[in-house]
């Protein structure tokens, strides 16, 4: 498992560095994209509000620590670093992390509260009100998927926040489909998970569910569940 860990790594780091940045860039942007991305684009939004309308909800977003693990562009860190919120984000890939900052640059004039990263989940030090890791787990199969919650949990002092790409037979049906017709811009392998597993690994952890979100669109599933202690 830990050399297959190092495996789905470095081709998940290499592809966010190359084409896969290309891709999500534009996916998490506003320039002009195919049906399919546009679709997925306007998904992840979705997710991106249930998770800034939770916390802006609880009132106290400027009083808040918060890790942003596996940060992409920044789409998620800038609402919350806006609201307040002082926000470490990090991700695997130099080039999204690149991006996050030149978004930042050009919204915000002195963004003091959000520091960047560029590091693997796994070796994010230090603790947190609240750590978040969105669409992230995707890139994983659930055994390691299990090691990055383990650790992400050590990082928070009460609340971790994941979304991932749910397992039922719908949506394995329609990843068979997918997988049968492989079209030319085939992504990274995409891991489900089912919520059972990620439910247990959180409860042993001493967590328990608070909130749960589900954002489902043509070709965009994700799970969100808000894990307190
Ligand atoms: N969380 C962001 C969002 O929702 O906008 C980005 C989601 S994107 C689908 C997945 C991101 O996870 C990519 O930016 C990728 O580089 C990053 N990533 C993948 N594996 C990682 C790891 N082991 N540690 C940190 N980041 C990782």
């Amino acid at each position: 498992t830990t050399k297959k860990t190092i495996d789905d790594k470095t081709v998940v780091k290499e592809y966010f560095n190359a084409t896969g940045f290309e891709r999500w860039r534009n996916i998490y942007g506003e320039g002009k994209v195919n049906k399919v991305q546009l679709d997925i684009r306007q998904g992840h939004q979705q997710t991106i509000d249930t998770v800034v309308s939770w916390l802006k909800d609880d009132g106290n977003l400027s009083q808040l620590s918060i890790c942003d693990a596996g940060c992409g562009v920044g789409s998620l860190t800038l609402p919350l670093a806006q609201e307040g919120a002082t926000v470490y984000a990090s991700d695997i890939s130099a080039k999204m992390v690149g991006e996050a900052a030149e978004r930042i640059k050009q919204v915000m004039k002195n963004p003091r509260n959000i520091r960047l990263g560029v590091q693997d989940l796994e070796s994010i030090r230090g603790s947190y009100d609240t750590v978040i890791c969105l669409d992230v787990l995707i890139h994983y199969p659930t055994e390691d998927a299990a090691k990055m919650i383990n650790h992400l949990s050590s990082l928070t002092k009460s609340r971790l926040i994941l979304s991932f790409a749910p397992k039922t037979f719908f949506l394995t049906l329609l990843k068979r489909i997918g997988e049968f017709f492989p079209g030319p811009s085939k992504t990274t392998r995409a891991y489900q998970h089912k919520e059972e597993d990620i439910v247990k690994i959180l409860q042993d952890n001493g967590f328990q569910i608070k909130r749960t979100g589900m954002t489902s669109t043509s070709f965009y599933y994700s799970r969100i569940l808000e894990a307190v202690r």
